[in-house]
C-alpha cells in the first residue's frame, strides 16, 4: 500500500489517512478531482462524511466551517431541508427514464427566465460538457475552427481549452497536459486576461478564422480576478464585428453573484451588449450533476435534433438532478443575494484585518460575492500577475485554519465561497481561528512548501 505522504502539516486524521491510502490503491492519487488531493498545500485530504448548513464533518468526526461549499453549488448550505425533501420525493418517483420529463422543462424555464441572453438552453451533466458543447456549436454555426481563450481561465477539462500556457500576443497554445495533442490545441489562441489590445491583434490577424471567444464571466479559477470595466462588452463587440461568437462561461458565477449571474451585474451598468452563448453549472444543480449551455435561439437551433450539430446525454436533464437544481434556484430569492454579498464582504474584511495585524502583505480580490486572498500587495489583473504572489504562505495559513476547524480551498488559486447559512455564529469560528492562522502565514518559509509541492 502506498505510504501516506510525509508533510510538515500532517496532523491527526487517522480515518482520513486510512481512506486516503485505500483510495490510492483503487483511484489515481486517491481522489476523483486533482485539487482534492491537497498537493499544493500538503498533508492529508479530509474525507467528508456529512454536511449541514455551513459545516462539514469528516470521517474522524471533526467538523469544519466550510468556505468551499463544493466549489459553489451549496449556495443554501448543506442539506437544506426543503431541497432534501424535494430530492427525497423525486427519488420515490424513479431515477431516470431516458425520455423527456417534467422537471427538465421547469429547470430550463427557470434558467431562461433569469438570464435574458439564454433564449434557449440544453441541459447537460457537467460544466465541462457545457463548455465543450458550446464550443462545438459555435464552430458548427460559424463554420470556423479557431477558439480564443484567456490564460488562467478554466472552462473544465475540454481538450481544446486545456491549452492555457504561453500568454503573450496571439500565442498559439501548446497543450498544458499530456493527452491533449498538438492538433487539438492548434486551433486555440491563448491571450492574456483583461487585455483588449491582444484581442484586437488576434482578430486583426485571424479574424475570419475565429469561431468563438470564450471567457469566464469573471475569472475565478486563478483566484478571483474581475474583468476590467467594459472588458466583456468589448469582447462581444470585437467578436461579433468579425462574425465570431462570444461564449460567457457562468459555470461558477451563474446564479451565485446575482439572480441572473454576472451578466445581470454587468447589465445594470451597461445593457448594450449580450453574449451569443452562456454556460452554466455548479449552483444550478444544487450539488447534483446538472449543467447547461444556452444562448441565441438562432444559434441553439443548430443543435440536434433541431439542427445538424450533434450533442446528447444519457443522464442529461436527470429528474433528480433537475428537481434538486430547481429547488435550489427557487430558494435563491432576491433577498438571498444581498445576504451573500454581506457575508462575503465580512469574511474578506476579517481575513484582511487579521493578516494586516501580523504584517502579512496581501490583497483581497473580489468579483460580486466571489473573493480570494492573494499574498501580493496588489490584486492581480491577469494570470502572470496572479502567479507572482507568495503562494507558500497560503499552505501555512490553510493548515492553521484547518486545525482550528475552518475549511478553505486547498489551493492559493481558488475562489472562496459562502452560503445563505453562513450566519454570525458560524463566522465566530473564523474569528477565533484567524489570529493564529495569520501568524502562521507571517512566519511561513518558502522552502517548507517545496517539500511537498
Ligand atoms: C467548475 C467550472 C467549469 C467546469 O465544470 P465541471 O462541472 O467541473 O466540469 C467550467 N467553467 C468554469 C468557469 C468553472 O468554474
Amino acid at each position: 500500500m502506498t505510504p501516506v505522504p510525509v508533510s510538515p502539516y500532517d496532523d491527526v486524521a487517522p480515518e482520513s489517512q486510512a481512506l486516503f491510502a485505500r483510495g490510492k490503491a483503487v483511484t489515481p492519487g486517491g481522489v476523483n478531482s486533482p485539487v482534492r488531493a491537497f498537493l499544493s498545500v500538503g498533508g492529508t485530504p479530509r474525507f467528508m462524511a456529512s454536511g449541514r448548513g455551513p459545516y462539514i464533518t469528516d470521517a474522524d468526526g471533526r467538523d469544519y466551517l466550510d468556505l468551499v461549499c463544493s466549489w459553489g453549488p451549496m449556495i443554501l448550505g448543506h442539506a437544506h431541508p426543503d431541497v432534501v425533501e424535494t430530492v427525497r420525493e423525486a427519488a420515490t418517483r424513479g431515477f431516470s427514464f431516458g425520455t423527456p420529463g417534467i422537471g427538465e422543462v421547469l429547470l430550463a424555464e427557470e434558467i431562461v427566465s433569469r438570464v435574458p441572453a439564454a433564449e434557449q438552453v440544453r441541459l447537460v451533466s457537467s460544466g465541462t460538457e457545457a463548455t465543450m458543447s458550446a464550443i462545438r456549436l459555435a464552430r458548427g454555426f460559424t463554420g470556423r475552427a479557431k477558439v480564443v481563450k484567456f490564460a488562467g481561465c478554466y472552462h473544465g477539462h475540454v481538450d481544446s481549452l486545456l491549452a492555457a500556457a504561453g500568454s503573450g500576443l496571439a500565442t498559439f497554445a501548446l497543450p498544458d497536459t499530456p493527452g491533449v495533442t498538438g492538433a487539438q490545441a492548434h486551433d486555440t489562441i491563448v491571450l492574456p486576461y483583461n487585455d483588449i489590445a491582444a484581442v484586437e491583434a488576434a482578430f486583426a490577424e485571424h479574424g475570419d478564422e475565429i469561431a468563438v471567444v470564450i471567457t469566464e464571466a469573471s475569472a475565478a479559477n486563478m483566484g478571483v480576478i474581475a474583468p476590467r470595466d467594459g472588458f466583456n462588452a468589448e469582447l462581444a463587440r470585437i467578436a461579433q464585428a468579425h462574425g465570431a461568437l462570444l461564449v460567457v462561461d457562468e459555470v461558477m458565477t451563474g446564479f451565485r453573484v446575482a439572480r441572473g449571474g454576472w451578466l445581470e451585474l454587468e447589465a445594470r451598468e451597461d445593457s448594450s451588449w449580450t453574449p451569443d452563448l452562456v454556460t452554466f453549472g455548479k449552483v444550478m444543480g444544487g450539488g447534483l450533476p446538472a449543467a447547461a449551455f444556452g444562448g441565441r435561439a438562432d444559434v441553439m437551433a443548430h443543435l440536434a435534433p433541431a439542427g445538424p450539430v450533434y450533442q446528447a446525454g444519457t443522464l442529461a436533464g436527470n429528474p433528480i438532478a433537475a428537481a434538486c437544481g430547481l429547488a435550489t434556484l427557487r430558494a435563491c430569492t432576491p433577498e438571498l443575494y444581498p445576504r451573500l454579498d454581506a457575508t462575503a464582504a465580512k469574511v474578506g474584511r476579517l481575513v484582511s484585518e487579521a493578516l494586516t495585524a501580523e504584517g502579512v502583505v496581501h490583497s483581497l480580490s473580489t468579483a460580486g460575492n466571489l473573493f480570494s486572498v492573494f499574498f501580493s500587495a496588489e490584486a492581480p489583473r491577469d494570470y502572470d500577475e496572479a502567479r507572482t504572489q507568495e503562494a507558500f504562505r497560503y499552505a501555512a495559513f490553510f493548515h492553521a485554519m484547518l486545525d482550528r476547524g475552518v475549511y478553505l480551498p486547498p489551493s492559493a488559486y481558488e475562489a472562496w465561497f459562502v452560503s445563505g447559512s453562513h450566519d454570525d455564529t458560524a463566522l465566530d469560528r473564523l474569528v477565533d481561528a484567524l489570529p493564529e492562522a495569520a501568524k502562521a502565514a507571517a512566519s511561513a518559509h518558502p522552502d517548507v512548501a517545496k517539500d511537498f509541492a
